[in-house]
């Protein structure tokens, strides 16, 4: 065996995204202890940076030591106990994985299906919350990676609070690139990444949970049936004061890249950074369209960081992607599910959502096109 040297990509697809070269030397810092008093002085740094992320004042706001569906399954693990009806809305894959989230927890899934590569509809939901009025939750995704479609998280949570039923919200690819106000909107559960707009490496789960759920967290009757996730026990570490218990060993070089990511994030500004991945978005729309190509998902649910595109008629989409790795070493997505084959996924994510990347994207897809 020898040192590993990865090639070096532009990573264009659903995620991860390139890392921003301030992240990736920020992880090659030397390692402390997870209990050192500098550690943990960063760590309050990163909760408060985290918090502004998600635009909150919650406290129960860290990051989980694993990545997005490790925050997935944080959320769901804690807030439905068996028998808990939960209506689950499903216009893609990861509404499909919180549908199963929910069953394994002992839930009882209601399910709201939607077109993959259309928003959710709130007169579904309304008529769920109606038809169900046992609920207690109801969970949804703010922007489905895998078709490029967002959904109105404020209106959701609106029509779920009228029905007293809380939130989970899924927000790994939505975070620093789509409007997200989680106190504003009084999202209750919500879960993000750190590999899709933060332009920090994949690994990590940022979480914030709001009182609404806590105290559903409270009056559990059966104990949450994970060790590791359970946030009683994770808050121990992660929570208030200078007196934190060992619950497991942090991430430690991971986590001084989130912190570096959640630094650029507030040189940069939460709204400039979703300017910069809605304009970006549109010079790639006027290229593509440009060259015939032409979008899955509406104009006004589109996401503008991942962008889902037709295959032109005639070019068999692996071979196009191979050769776009191989000759430009450009990483685009493929279609799932229903549009596999149909559909290429264009990633435009933190640190990917950049000039000089689309510029490669046109150019090598028109030289692959021919
Ligand atoms: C990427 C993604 C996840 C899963 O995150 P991982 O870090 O791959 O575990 C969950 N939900 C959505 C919407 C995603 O895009």
């Amino acid at each position: 065996m020898k040192s590993f040297n990865p090639p070096v990509r532009t990573l264009m697809g659903p995620g991860p995204s390139d890392v921003h070269p301030r992240i990736l030397s920020a992880m090659a810092r030397p390692t402390i202890g997870h209990l050192d008093p500098a550690f943990v002085s960063m760590m309050d740094e990163t909760k408060e940076g985290l918090q502004y992320a998600f635009q909150t004042k919650n406290q129960l706001t860290m990051p989980v030591s694993a990545p997005g569906s490790a925050g997935m399954e944080t959320c769901f693990a804690n807030l439905v106990e068996p028998g808990d009806k939960v209506i689950v809305c499903i216009n893609g894959v990861f509404g499909g994985r919180m549908k199963e989230n929910i069953t394994r927890f002992g839930g009882e899934a209601i399910v709201v299906n939607d077109d993959w590569g259309t928003t959710i509809s709130l007169d579904k939901v309304e008529e769920a919350l109606k038809e169900n009025p046992d609920a207690k939750i109801v969970a949804f995704v703010q922007a489905e990676t895998s078709t490029g479609a967002w959904s109105d998280a404020k209106r959701i949570t609106k029509l779920a609070h009228d029905h007293d039923c809380i939130v989970i919200v899924d927000a790994v690819t939505s975070l620093a690139g789509s409007k997200l106000m989680v106190d504003e909107w009084e999202i209750d559960a919500i879960y993000s990444g750190t590999q899709k707009c933060l332009s920090a490496m994949p690994g990590i789960s940022p979480i914030s949970i709001g009182e609404r759920a806590i105290k559903k967290i409270q009056s559990r009757t059966t104990p949450i049936p994970s060790w590791f996730l359970d946030l009683n026990l994770v808050m121990g570490y992660w929570g208030e004061g200078s007196k934190r218990t060992y619950h497991h060993t942090a991430p430690v070089n991971t986590l001084y890249g989130f912190h570096e990511a959640l630094v650029m994030l507030m040189e940069e500004g939460i709204e400039n950074s979703r300017k910069r991945h809605r304009e970006n978005h549109y010079i790639l729309r006027d290229g593509l369209e440009s060259m015939g190509i032409n979008f899955l998902v509406n104009e006004d649910d589109r996401l503008p960081q991942l962008n889902s595109v037709m295959i032109p008629e005639g070019y068999d989409d692996a071979e196009i992607r191979t050769k776009l790795l191989n000759e430009f070493n450009l990483e685009i997505g493929a279609g799932l599910g229903e549009f596999a084959g149909k559909v290429w996924r264009i990633g435009l994510m933190g640190y990917s959502s950049r000039k000089s990347n689309i510029e490669l994207c046109l150019s090598a897809l028109r030289s692959v096109l021919k």
